[in-house]
């Protein structure tokens, strides 16, 4: 029998020559260029103000690039309608370090929210969710190890129970990616420990991509795929955790003398 050659399947997410400009002289991020492939858990590091939050924000257009290009799933993000990008954001679900959960809703109410990006504007408003949204929201409570407080308020949880429904929230999308803004910058270690691996593990089980902006190197190095390294909005480092030595972190942090443009990146 004729062996057909396994081909690598196409990225799910490129990002080429991205610049964001907001009011200031500098760029928020310089030329940023790189792709991730489906199943990927890739941390981005950066010292505060590198561009780890605003490059995030480009890829589901929160924010509008100045110039260069964002693709999901071989799609210009920037050429989508107003239709289009609803669509495009129920396919990439994201996690914040302060959760953004609706504080006086129960569990369950806000990891249905999670469903609205797919239903009509008159339906998300009126709640009203299927037998299946409501199992499914129900299963994924659960794997989360928040059976015991589906019906309860959510300012009645602990930090890292309310991170736990924000994976919940953003899972229920059936997404491709999720993008994690910090999702540990505001929980103790344990608690840490908890939403990093959970988030590790639905990268693995679902093959959902994964990009995770860190403050903790050690965190990175730990859970990653790959690396991006993010100084002054520019990418100075892209490889995996192995690659990483003490000097590229180093340069990365901008505690030894700036790296040349790009020089680690691939
Ligand atoms: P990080 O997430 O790595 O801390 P950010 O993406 O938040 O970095 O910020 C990158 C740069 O862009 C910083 O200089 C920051 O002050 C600036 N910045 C971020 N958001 C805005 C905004 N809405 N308006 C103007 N400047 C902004």
């Amino acid at each position: 029998m004729t062996q057909i050659a396994q081909l690598p399947s196409p990225p799910l997410l490129e990002v080429s020559h991205v610049m964001k400009h907001y009011d200031g002289a500098k760029p928020a991020l310089d030329d940023i260029s790189f792709s991730i492939r489906k199943g990927e858990f890739v941390s981005v590091i950066g010292p505060s103000g590198a561009g780890k939050s605003t490059l995030l924000r480009c890829i589901n257009r929160m924010i509008e690039v100045s110039k260069g290009e964002v693709r999901f799933e071989g799609i210009s993000v920037g050429q989508l309608n107003r239709k289009d990008l609803k669509k495009l954001r129920s396919k990439i679900g994201m996690i914040f370090q302060h959760y953004n959960l609706v504080d006086r809703l129960t569990v369950i109410e806000n990891v249905l929210h999670g469903r609205l990006g797919s239903k009509s504007t008159l339906a998300g408003a009126l709640g009203r969710y299927s037998r299946d949204e409501k199992q499914q929201a129900m299963e994924l409570i659960t794997t989360l190890g928040l059976a015991d407080h589906v019906y309860q308020r959510c300012d009645q949880l602990s930090g890292g129970q309310k991170q736990r429904v924000g994976i919940a929230r953003a899972l229920v999308q059936d997404p491709k990616m999720i993008l994690c803004d910090e999702p540990i910058a505001s929980l103790d270690m344990s608690a840490s420990k908890i939403i990093m691996e959970q988030l590790k593990r639905f990268a693995n089980e679902m093959h959902i991509s994964l990009i995770v902006n860190l403050h903790q190197v050690d965190v990175a190095l730990k859970y990653s795929d790959r690396i991006l390294g993010v100084n002054k909005g520019r990418l100075v480092f892209d490889g995996g955790p192995g690659e990483l030595s003490s000097e590229l972190i180093a340069e990365i942090y901008g505690t030894a003398s700036p790296a040349p443009r790009a020089r680690y990146a691939s």
